[in-house]
């Protein structure tokens, strides 16, 4: 890997849930072994997820300009969780509620120049508190975004 995740740690934080052993991270609870600096379990985390989960920024080649960095662009990338009619689709999660606009530029134009089509999803919260339900939206082809929408508004996991 060419990039260290410190001081990052987005990937720990419950905007992606995990659930293995006494590993746990959901939206609003951040797995309890993490901290600033880190991991406090680090040489003991679990392999899956904790050791083989690399996000598009901390990938080897990665083509994410150092500013995309999840703590700092507000969005996890993952490039290989979603295909789409036998195509690879971009999936990026918000850290946070939302995703900052600068961030969803470059993914769009990443998007375009690619051919790949782009989803993210940015978590709803009411007065403060993360009600657990998802905006999802999309880039690309119609198509595309129609069935992301019916999938997500028949209650599917779509990555
Ligand atoms: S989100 Fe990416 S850069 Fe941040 S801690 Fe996880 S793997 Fe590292
Ligand atoms: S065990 Fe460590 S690497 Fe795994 S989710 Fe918790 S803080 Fe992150």
């Amino acid at each position: 890997m060419s990039r260290e995740c410190q001081p990052c740690t987005a990937c720990c934080e419950g905007w992606l849930r995990i659930e293995k052993d006494d590993v746990r991270a959901t939206l609003g609870a951040p797995c309890a072994h993490c901290e600033s600096s880190g991991c406090r379990i680090y040489e003991r985390r679990p392999v899956d997820p904790c050791h083989t989960f690399v996000c598009a920024w901390r990938a080897s080649g990665s083509v994410l300009a150092d500013w995309m960095r999840p703590d700092q662009c507000k969005a996890i990338v993952l490039p290989d969780r979603l295909r789409w009619r036998g195509q690879p689709a971009t999936v990026a999660v918000a850290v946070g509620t939302t995703i900052p606009q600068r961030t969803l530029d470059w993914l769009k134009q990443h998007a375009q120049q690619n051919s790949r089509p782009l989803l993210w999803e940015e978590y709803e919260q009411v007065n403060g508190v993360f009600t657990g339900r998802k905006r999802v939206a999309t880039h690309g082809p119609v198509e595309f975004a129609r069935e992301m929408l019916e999938r997500h508004g028949r209650g599917e996991m779509l990555w």
